[in-house]
């Protein structure tokens, strides 16, 4: 059967499938289907008047159409010369493109947009987008400019897929642009939220943004849609948390002298900022409400000390009714390996109270203090560990997802703690919490550095803390740029480091070169950003294991590790290089954050210049862990002062927000550590740099949950949120 859409658009079998990869199957998906930006008559130039580096708009005929193959990489490449209406001329390269060469032919007119770059012919424009230009005059300059006040802004640029074009799009909104459709559309926002902030109504808002007659309308459309979006994401938020907060928390009471005395058996004294989130958690945990905490902290800040005090405050608590035994905490990690390493810390934290700590992970569990040594721990069976989290037996519990087995049933379970939240779906907390009558506190931690914006609309359902200083007498990392001329000396210093019993990170920008790839289909090769594209052709981890063992390292052990191994053996390798088993570590830079080797004291990273501040920030804080000096070398081919820049600055800044929020001030949001994971689209992301914006939509969301948390008066904003997609719902 045919949906509505397919009726209005008569489109084909391979349409439908190309539209339904960009998730598009309704007229709803349709509208809702943005223009990336407008084509602005005034930014086009004269090939005579571009330099190397400036995005530029070029307009001309194409000529010398051809496909070939890369000379030694063997790469598909189109290539093509355009001439302008002055009658200069330009090399054009696209590669990986090959399907172009058949889209477009020999004297037609072009509009292109790109970087202009240095390639051996001179200057030359690769990877640049194209658009059939046919109805614009070129032949004349003249007229190009002149007529130019009622295309101030120009005609929509849709994102392109194989088989269709901008122009399709264009072409296909305009038909379900009706006033009967139009009309068929509430707008979920309230109309006095719309009054407030002079934003325009829906129907007009989408019109406007598809087919603004004025560069304002445009804006006006554009910051219509990232309002909405923060808004409904933050209702979402909202509500969950007041949801959450129905229900009744255990009642703890805190005992203060008893939190002193073990904040004094720990290993160190607390820094400032360990303190006041203690004790603002602790604050939170008197009351009857549940808590909903994020605690932000550097890597290596000492989160791991902040969760072991409240855990103790809390488990010193009988449960209800009883007098005799404890109340439970959950602490779970993202990895095996990390939920190790919690143990081993907890133990050292806990030691002599004879308060009993499980581990458990899906390769088996462990229980301190075990019966013959008072100071160590027995590997135990899952069953075993079991039958005491029911019985309420152990009152502190570390592990996995493991965790929340179904099996797994807390008797008095008291407060949640999860290590890097972002890992963890909002549906998983939920589904830790309703199990268990009574809800326990939530407490959730990250190293992930992100603006303050991101983190209220992403994390609107929880209160931020931040914990930003560090413990004391940390040598801090000597941290340098390196160019290509002085790898060498810097691979001779590594090997100093590595006879001394050091340990090596190297970081790379991908998995596998474009030779040992999966080769990319053309449409997903399209979608990437030139910037993307060029990281695409730089070091791979397996091309760079292979070369430091033959070439650079070969007495030394290297091993390598990337997302796309599987689970075990991603934690059979950490385990190795934790264990000193292997000296050096090729990686991604998605291994496991917060892992501890602290003889890992050097990190390599190629490519320097293309990761954000942040991510660079978190990359370094890998090798802090150590008494011993840390080296942190940026390796860059870059010569670029922008990229000298901002790499200074790196090397600067004081924390890791700091530089995400200048990251998000320098490069935009599309540069943010692993971004995607957040789920915005690029409105939403428009937002998040609006610091205004993102409270007012937060304000807006709290006082509506506040007067109706289920959303029974606006039945419209309910359905949305409802969905995973959050947009108007139009078959
Ligand atoms: P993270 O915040 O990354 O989880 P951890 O809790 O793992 O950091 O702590 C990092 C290291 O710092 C650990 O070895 C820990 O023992 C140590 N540490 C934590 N707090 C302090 C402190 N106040 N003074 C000195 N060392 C500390
Ligand atoms: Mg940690």
């Amino acid at each position: 059967m045919k949906t509505p859409l397919e009726k209005i658009l008569r489109i084909t079998t391979a349409q439908k499938n190309a539209l339904k990869k960009l998730g598009i199957i309704t007229i709803g998906d349709l509208l809702f289907f943005f223009p990336v930006r407008y084509s602005d008559i005034s930014q086009v130039k004269l090939i005579r008047d571009i330099a190397k580096g400036e995005v530029v708009t070029l307009y001309g005929k194409l000529g010398k159409l051809q496909l070939r193959r890369g000379f030694k990489s063997r790469i598909p490449m189109t290539e093509a010369i355009l001439t302008d209406m002055v009658g200069n001329a330009l090399k054009i390269i696209w590669f990986h493109q090959p399907y172009l060469a058949k889209m477009f032919h020999e004297g037609q007119t072009v509009k292109l947009t790109g970087t202009v770059s240095e390639s051996k012919y001179g200057l030359a424009l690769t990877n640049p987008e194209i658009e059939h230009a046919p109805d614009l005059p070129i032949d004349s300059h003249s007229s190009l400019f002149s007529d130019s006040q009622h295309m101030r802004v120009g005609y929509p640029i849709y994102r392109e897929t194989r088989g269709i074009t901008s122009k399709w799009f264009y072409h296909a909104i305009e038909k379900i642009l009706t006033p009967d459709i139009l009309n068929q559309i509430e707008d979920p926002l309230p109309s006095y939220i719309l009054e407030k902030y002079h934003l325009p109504v829906l129907r007009t808002a989408l019109v406007w943004i598809h087919k603004p007659q004025k560069e304002s309308d445009a804006i006006s459309a554009r910051k219509r849609f990232s309002f909405q979006e923060i808004f409904l994401i933050q209702l979402k938020k909202q509500q969950s948390r007041h949801i959450y907060e129905e229900h009744y928390a255990h009642d703890i009471s805190i005992d203060h002298a008893l939190l002193e005395e073990f904040i004094h058996y720990l290993p160190f004294s607390l820094t400032d900022g360990q303190r006041n989130a203690i004790d603002t958690i602790v604050h939170d945990l008197d009351s009857d409400k549940p808590m909903s905490r994020l605690l932000e902290g550097d890597v290596g800040s000492g989160k791991t000390a902040i969760a072991a005090a409240i855990t103790h405050t809390i488990i010193i608590n009988r449960p209800r009714k009883q007098s005799y035994g404890n109340l439970q905490v959950a602490y779970m990690a993202p990895t095996e390996v990390l939920a190790t390493q919690l143990f081993e810390n907890f133990i050292q934290y806990f030691k002599n109270s004879g308060i009993q700590i499980a581990l458990m992970t899906g390769s088996g569990c462990r229980k301190y203090p075990s019966k013959v040594n008072s100071s160590g721990w027995t590997t135990i069976s899952a069953i075993q560990v079991k039958k005491w989290i029911t019985n309420g037996e152990i009152p502190i519990v570390i592990g996995t997802h493991a965790l929340i087995q179904k099996s797994i049933k807390f008797k008095d379970l008291a407060l949640v703690i999860i290590d890097e939240q972002h890992r963890f779906g909002t549906k998983q907390r939920m589904e830790l919490v309703h199990k268990h009558g009574t809800t326990p506190h939530y407490l959730s931690m990250t190293a992930t550095p992100i603006p303050r914006t991101l983190a209220l609309t992403i994390y609107g359902d929880l209160d931020l803390s931040v914990l930003d200083s560090m413990p004391p007498g940390r040598k801090p990392v000597i941290t340098k740029i390196v160019p290509p001329t002085k790898r060498n000396e810097i691979y001779d210093a590594i090997r100093e480091e590595l006879k001394r019993g050091r340990q090596l990170y190297v970081i790379c920008p991908r998995i596998v070169s474009p030779d040992d790839a999966q080769p990319m289909t053309e449409t997903e090769w399209n979608f990437l950003s030139p910037q993307k594209q060029m990281a695409l052709r730089m070091k791979s981890v397996a091309t760079e294991t292979k070369r430091l063992q033959k070439e650079i390292f070969p007495e030394y052990r290297i091993d390598s590790i990337h997302s796309k191994m599987s689970k075990d053996a991603k934690e059979k390798t950490m385990k190795k290089f934790s264990e000193y088993k292997t000296d050096i570590l090729v990686a991604t830079s998605v291994i496991e954050v917060g892992v501890n080797v602290p003889n890992t004291t050097m990190i390599i990273i190629e490519g320097a210049e293309r990761y954000g501040l942040a991510q660079l920030h978190q990359l370094r804080g890998r090798v802090i862990r150590s008494e011993h000096q840390a080296y942190c070398w940026l390796f860059t081919s870059s010569s670029s002062p922008t990229t000298a820049d901002r790499l200074k600055a790196f090397m600067k800044a004081k924390n890791g927000f700091e530089l995400a929020e200048l990251d998000l001030a320098l490069r935009g949001t599309g540069d943010l550590a692993g971004i995607k994971q957040w789920g915005l689209s690029d409105l939403g992301m428009e937002a998040i740099k609006n610091l205004k914006m993102v409270e007012a939509a937060r304000a807006e969301a709290k006082h509506i949950i506040t007067n109706d948390p289920r959303l029974d008066n606006s039945p419209e904003l309910s359905n949305i949120i409802k969905h995973e997609k959050f947009q108007v719902h139009f078959e």
